[in-house]
């Protein structure tokens, strides 16, 4: 089928990571972002479809103050939303790569949307270690939204448009997204599957992934997606691949 001409992809700004010293060191296990720095974009996503718009992460907080100073919120996206005439309540589906505070920082402005969640991802953000952090006061709200728990690829919209897969390691339950535009064809988000460019092309993984013999697996099954479909690879926090996107609110179709 091919996919409808209405659809489009919004970036917006959820502000930026700067990391020097131990934290660029952290995110590759093999050292080689040591002694680096690394500048990082958080991009949140706004797919708008003829059926309902799906947010797909929610960038940092605005309001947190014990991220450090490595840490940029963007600006309100509360305000991002106005300038296309939306507010966070017209969403109709919410889902996060994964839980993580720079991909679900505004995600309880969503508590009236439809969260689309692996139930493991779930489990985590909302388990006793996470409910003693400020993250509650970022994505709490969410525990009472209507939620669709998913273990497998998930196509929302059912005509393969928009379609959430399974990319477990960083996270477990981590997913990445495959969007099918009529004019850009597919572009895949990838989440934090990878952090830069050539952690793709030398398969590098942060320290604090959850499982690396997982990571690798979610790869080489979303490489193959690729191969497959031949998607448009985002990686969410390259300052290359942010900037091959319009600015917004201007928009991918
Ligand atoms: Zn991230």
């Amino acid at each position: 089928m091919a996919p409808s001409d209405e659809i489009r992809l919004f970036a917006l700004d959820g502000g930026r990571i700067l990391a020097t010293g131990a934290d660029a060191a952290e995110m590759s296990d093999d050292g080689a972002y040591a002694g680096r720095t690394l500048e990082m974009p958080v991009p949140c996503f706004l797919v708008r479809h003829p059926l309902g718009d799906l947010m797909w992460d929610t960038g940092m907080s605005q309001t947190r103050t014990d991220l450090g100073a490595w840490a940029t919120p963007g600006p309100s996206l509360v305000d991002q939303l106005a300038t296309i005439r939306l507010a966070p309540g017209d969403i109709r589906f919410l889902s996060v790569s994964h839980g993580h505070w720079d991909h679900s920082g505004n995600g309880g402005l969503f508590f009236g949307s439809t969260w689309i969640v692996n139930p493991v991802e779930r489990e985590i953000m909302f388990d006793d270690e996470a409910r003693a952090t400020p993250a509650m006061d970022d994505y709490g709200a969410l525990e009472t939204a209507e939620t669709r728990l998913i273990t497998d690829d998930h196509d929302v919209f059912g005509d393969g448009s928009i379609v959430i897969i399974q990319a477990p390691g960083h996270t477990p339950g981590h997913t990445v997204l495959l969007v099918r535009l009529a004019e850009a064809g597919p572009i895949l988000l990838s989440g934090d599957l990878w952090h830069l460019a050539e952690s793709r092309t030398h398969r590098r993984q942060p320290t604090f992934n959850t499982d690396r013999a997982q990571t690798l697996a979610s790869m080489d099954r979303v490489e193959a997606l690729v191969a497959e479909t031949g998607a448009r690879v985002i990686i969410q926090h390259s300052p290359a691949d942010q900037a091959s996107l319009p600015r917004f609110p201007a928009s991918l179709r």
